[in-house]
């Protein structure tokens, strides 16, 4: 176990810090058009999941097991500084031939490297790439996990990345009339549009094109409210640092029989919440327990003494019967 734990801090310090990445892992790669959707090597189930992502390639993942500020958390007060959505600048144009939409085994993605959406984060100008589902979400808004999260990646010529995340709540749908006589909130139009072609896209490795997507919706909502920043990883492999979150506190919102056509598709596809930032990698410190438990002697089981109650039983018999050879 020693030698195994070692190997993987040695393999942390040489993992070149942030952006190390392989493209088709962190779905930020451009493929040529009409070239197949390459379907992701790691999984979340069984022995592909995140318990053990550093061990399916461990020259590139060992900050899976290792990074001490890891994503996704827990969003706790402490664990985030809170900017208003105000103070950001968002643009996203809309998209009226529609996105490429694509499933990758692990995601279903919508490419939008193209579009030109934009956001600056401290100084800094960042690209939209494309967003992407989990289900359920990653993130853990204050101890509470929500139906689904979108990851909206951006980065910039340096591959620095940054991420939009907002959660995906259900809401009941309801007629006009009821509409009108008690507003009430309503399914993202984007979400339900997006969704609405999952099912062509249900098999691993193909793609389709979504139907105009209007983008305004999502970042008039997300600037009208505050983002909760903090600096983690990639929640997939290789588990790169340095990633610049920004998780809105706007949830947007989905009906109920378009999450399960998503679900259906999307499958279970969230990585277990990490330790706090700055704090030891969860992976490490179960490890460390695991060497300590196979390093301390196991007490060997006490001998079990015959059977005495029926050797004296025994005895009291012959006694009576006088039959006692000893
Ligand atoms: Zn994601």
């Amino acid at each position: 176990m020693r030698s195994v734990f070692s190997l993987l801090f040695l393999l942390a310090a040489s993992v070149t810090p942030a952006l190390a990445f392989c493209g088709a892992h962190t779905h930020l790669d451009r493929r040529a058009e009409g070239e197949a959707v390459e379907i992701s090597s790691f999984g979340y189930t069984g022995t592909n999941g995140p318990l053990l992502w550093t061990q399916l390639d461990t020259a590139n993942n060992g900050l899976c097991s290792t990074g001490s500020n890891q994503s996704p958390i827990n969003m706790v007060e402490g664990q985030f500084q809170l900017i208003s959505g105000s103070d950001i600048e968002l643009t996203i144009p809309d998209v009226p031939e529609g996105a490429p939409f694509e499933n990758l085994g692990t995601n279903v993605e919508v490419v939008m490297k193209d579009v030109g959406g934009q956001f600056v984060l401290e100084g800094k100008n960042y690209t939209l790439e494309q967003f992407h589902f989990h289900h359920p979400s990653e993130h853990v808004d204050n101890n509470v996990s929500l139906p689904m999260e979108m990851h909206m990646v951006f980065s910039t010529e340096a591959e620095e990345i940054a991420v939009i995340g907002v959660y995906i709540d259900l809401v009941d749908v309801v007629s006009v009339l009821e509409l009108h006589i008690l507003p009430r909130a309503v399914p993202s139009n984007l979400l339900e549009t997006i969704f609405s072609s999952v099912g062509e896209i249900a098999t691993p490795g193909t793609s389709t094109t979504t139907k105009p997507l209007i983008m305004s919706e999502v970042v008039t909502l997300l600037k009208g409210g505050n983002f909760q920043r903090y600096t983690g990883s990639l929640t997939t492999p290789p588990c790169s640092e340095n990633v610049e979150w920004s998780v809105a506190t706007e949830k947007l919102l989905l009906s109920k029989a378009t999450y399960q056509a998503a679900r259906d598709v999307i499958g279970f596809n969230a990585r277990f919440p990490q330790n706090n930032l700055g704090e030891p990698n969860l992976l490490a410190i179960a490890m460390a327990g695991a060497q300590v438990s196979a390093e301390t002697p196991v007490e060997s089981p006490v001998e079990a003494p015959a059977n005495t109650t029926a050797v004296r039983r025994r005895q009291r018999l012959q006694k009576k019967r006088g039959t006692s050879v000893e």
